[in-house]
């Protein structure tokens, strides 16, 4: 049993992650398994070394360890550009230029995550990609090319028992994801975290509730790319001592700044409700 935590160093860890964390290596702990640490770094315009830094030092601090080394994403780039050459020489990729503004113009409907992209560049060819321009999966497409699709297993609270990704719903919901960001080229979280889950041997992927319904888009990636479905966890929001949810601002307050008001690892893990 492998999982594993993923945090972007974009911003300093909150008590929101710190509950994350202590799940991730709960979980690895009751089922003897491993928790590793994977730096979700391609985000090349937010992320920063000090971050990272910080992460080390904050889940340290709480007294959680993993094996070295660390799977840090940006080392990668290869890896998540060879996905893509193969996905656009199967015909499930086109360039796409829209701006977040055309794209709700365009009459796009809300999602789970979002608008849903309405499929403007669609019909573009691989051959007409500019420099600048994001990819997006086809995903009518690649839900063809993948067949039926898996039921996965999820032992999270919220949503625990089998569920098996519906391609309507998902065509519906979710639509053309990207998997290649526009300007930067940077890797889309669609892409890198499903390709490292399979590339790390991860057979328990542990994430907040938030996450739920990407797993639906995961499933049907890991199954075009040929890649094994994970079980999943999904765990909810973090509460207080009492089993109260906490308030949203408690939940995004640095841990490092109830480490400078004096507060010990037990008194956090407490606070978390752990
Ligand atoms: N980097 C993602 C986040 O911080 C990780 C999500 C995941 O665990 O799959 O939300």
């Amino acid at each position: 049993m492998r999982t594993r935590f993923a945090p972007s160093p974009t911003g300093l860890l909150h008590l929101g992650h710190a509950f994350s964390a202590l799940t991730v290596w709960q979980v690895a702990a009751d089922l003897g398994g491993t928790a590793l640490l994977r730096i979700e770094d391609t985000d090349s315009t937010r992320c920063r070394a000090e971050y990272e830094t910080a992460i080390y030092e904050d889940l340290g601090w709480l007294g959680l360890d993993w094996p070295a080394p660390v799977w840090r994403q940006s080392e990668h780039l290869a890896d998540y550009a060879a996905t893509l050459e193969r996905l656009a020489l199967r015909g499930l990729l086109y360039p796409c230029s829209c701006s977040r503004k055309q794209i709700a113009e365009a009459g796009a409907t809300p999602g789970w995550d979002g608008l849903v992209y309405p499929g403007t560049c669609r019909q573009r060819p691989m051959s007409e990609a500019r420099p600048g321009d994001a990819l997006r999966l086809n995903l009518s497409a690649a839900l063809e090319a993948a067949g039926p699709l898996p039921a996965f297993t999820e032992t999270g609270p919220l949503h625990a028992g089998t569920h098996r990704p519906d391609p309507a719903a998902l065509i519906a919901h979710v639509g053309d994801p990207v998997l290649r960001r526009k300007e930067t080229g940077d890797p889309a979280y669609h892409l890198a975290c499903p390709q490292d889950d399979a590339a790390q041997g991860i057979t328990h992927v542990v994430r907040g509730a938030d996450l739920w319904h990407a797993t639906f888009l995961h499933v049907v990636i890991q199954t075009l790319m040929g890649w094994p479905v994970p079980t999943y966890h999904h765990h909810d929001l973090i509460r207080d001592e009492g089993g109260a949810r906490l308030a949203k601002i408690a939940h995004s307050r640095a841990i490092r700044a109830y480490r400078e008001d004096g507060l010990t690892p037990d008194d956090l893990r407490a606070r978390v409700g752990f």
